[in-house]
């Protein structure tokens, strides 16, 4: 990261001594014209690689790149450039929500919210999400055509089996009679998603091409895929260079088939509940059976401990299969239901109540077993605003009900969270180091001690242009 005096001072442009032929001649100056570094001096450096935090840091940043980042003398100043005093501040990566889903299209055009999302994603320091939805195309262009006032955005393509699409004329068998739903493909289309329809004997590579052509970065699996399925899609995936994620029990194939089969990571802890069923139970309850009943049923906290669920969490550690609780989610659903005066709770609320406690307990589990966490909160751009996540109570949750320290927490949502979403993420976000792109959040107070700390942001950096949270919704950068 040492970066020699030479290299710097390349960038130095000389003070110019102008000459004119006669001796008696004014010499003129010219003024010299300003570095374009920017240099972020005095702060507590926290640059998410694992290292102490460093006091009276330096942090050089030139274009949209972090160019130099250590403690003072490590990283000389170029003479003119811009100097920011940050003494006593906190220095962090830009924050990552690596689940999010931002595109509902409401009678074809997207609600203003989107903008107004994005705008206060930016304002709480988060710089990047990815989107675990959507149409890719649709949403990335639409991004692009709001400017840098918004977080990097990433986009998965959602691929489910043919029952996602269509479920038949059976019905559902629940404790009320036969139930008729519609495919939840419907409901996604209806909301502008694009979710693909993959078939056990369908070509895997062309799923991926369209993927690809749409702009994502990768697929999200969502329901209704068997092992075979996942296997095939990953192979395709990985030979493209692009990572896989999907729900915990894609169902029928489980979270630990997931895993075994090379999936990258498995999102929401509830989908455990799926190793507590035989592979034969998890064929007939997705094609014949009440799947939330079931697992509500059988996803109690002492059902954490069994050997099945274990297992599963072993063998993500061992392969480093990455997982996203989503935690804040879940609690913002058990809000909803602690609000309703009901006496008769909905089969929606006793799986949402079941998940709850689960989920937490495999949480833990999964932490104590070293199972690699990234932090996505499954936050939506649309409905009543304090029925959504966010990436802030999910860390919120992940210290205070899971046990991790704040520096673990911010790690799942910096350095560990760019790993997860691979490609390019992996390799220029989530850490403070020279080559980086320069997204970083000042903070006021030190979020090491106490994680709420974070929302003390002064302002937000991304890809080298710094934005103060009051000014987000405006739009004009920070002069
Ligand atoms: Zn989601």
């Amino acid at each position: 990261m040492r970066l020699s005096f030479s290299i710097l001072s390349f960038t130095v442009i000389p003070t110019l001594v102008l000459s004119a032929c006669s001796g008696t001649a004014p010499r003129l100056r010219e003024t010299p014209a300003p570095d374009p570094t920017i240099a972020i001096i005095g702060a507590n450096l926290w640059d998410g690689t694992g290292r102490a935090p460093v006091a009276n840091a330096v942090t050089l940043v030139r274009g949209d790149r972090i160019i130099c980042a250590g403690a003072a003398g490590e990283c000389m100043v170029p003479r003119r450039a811009r100097v920011i005093d940050a003494r006593g501040q906190w220095l962090i990566p830009g924050l990552i929500d690596s689940h999010v889903h931002m595109l509902f299209l409401i009678g074809g055009s997207a609600s203003e919210e989107l903008s107004l999302d994005l705008h206060d994603l930016m304002a709480q320091g988060i710089t990047t999400v990815r989107d675990m939805g959507t149409n890719p195309a649709e949403l990335l262009r639409r991004v692009n055509a709001m400017g840098a006032a918004a977080p990097r955005v990433y986009a998965m393509q959602l691929v489910a089996g043919r029952r996602f699409f269509f479920n038949g004329f059976r019905g559902t068998a629940t404790a009320r009679g036969r139930v008729f739903r519609q495919p939840p493909a419907m409901t996604m289309q209806a909301l502008g998603w694009t979710p693909i329809l993959f078939n056990p004997d369908d070509d895997a590579d062309s799923v991926v091409a369209v993927a690809r052509e749409a702009g994502a970065l990768g697929l999200k699996l969502y329901a209704q895929l068997d092992l075979e399925s996942v296997k095939k899609l990953v192979a395709a995936a990985h030979r493209a260079g692009m990572p896989v994620w999907g729900h915990g029990w894609v169902q029928p194939a489980s979270a630990l088939e997931q895993a075994l089969a090379g999936q990258d990571g498995v999102v929401h802890a509830a989908g455990f509940a799926g190793e507590l069923f035989s592979k034969e139970e998890r064929d007939t309850l997705v094609n014949d059976g009440n799947l939330q009943m079931a697992t509500a049923e059988v996803a109690t906290v002492g059902a954490v401990h069994d050997p099945r669920i274990l297992d599963a969490l072993d063998s993500m550690a061992r392969i480093g299969t990455f997982f996203e609780p989503t935690l804040d989610a879940t609690r913002h659903s058990v809000a909803y239901f602690d609000s309703k005066r009901r006496h008769i709770p909905s089969e929606q609320e006793e799986y949402v109540r079941a998940a709850s406690g689960f989920g937490m307990e495999v949480t833990r589990e999964a932490v104590r077993r070293g199972v690699r966490i990234s932090a996505g909160s499954d936050h939506v751009a649309y409905g009543p605003a304090n029925e959504r996540a966010s990436l802030l109570g999910e860390l919120g949750l992940l210290v205070d009900s899971i046990g991790l320290s704040p520096r673990a927490a911010l790690l799942a949502a910096t350095r560990d969270a760019a790993r997860a979403l691979g490609g390019e993420p992996a390799r220029r976000l989530g850490t403070i180091e020279a080559g980086r792109y320069a997204d970083l959040v000042l903070l006021s107070k030190n979020p090491l001690s106490d994680i709420g700390n974070l929302e003390s942001v002064e302002w937000v950096m991304k890809g080298g242009q710094i934005w103060r949270p009051g000014q987000l919704r405006s739009g004009i950068a920070m002069k």
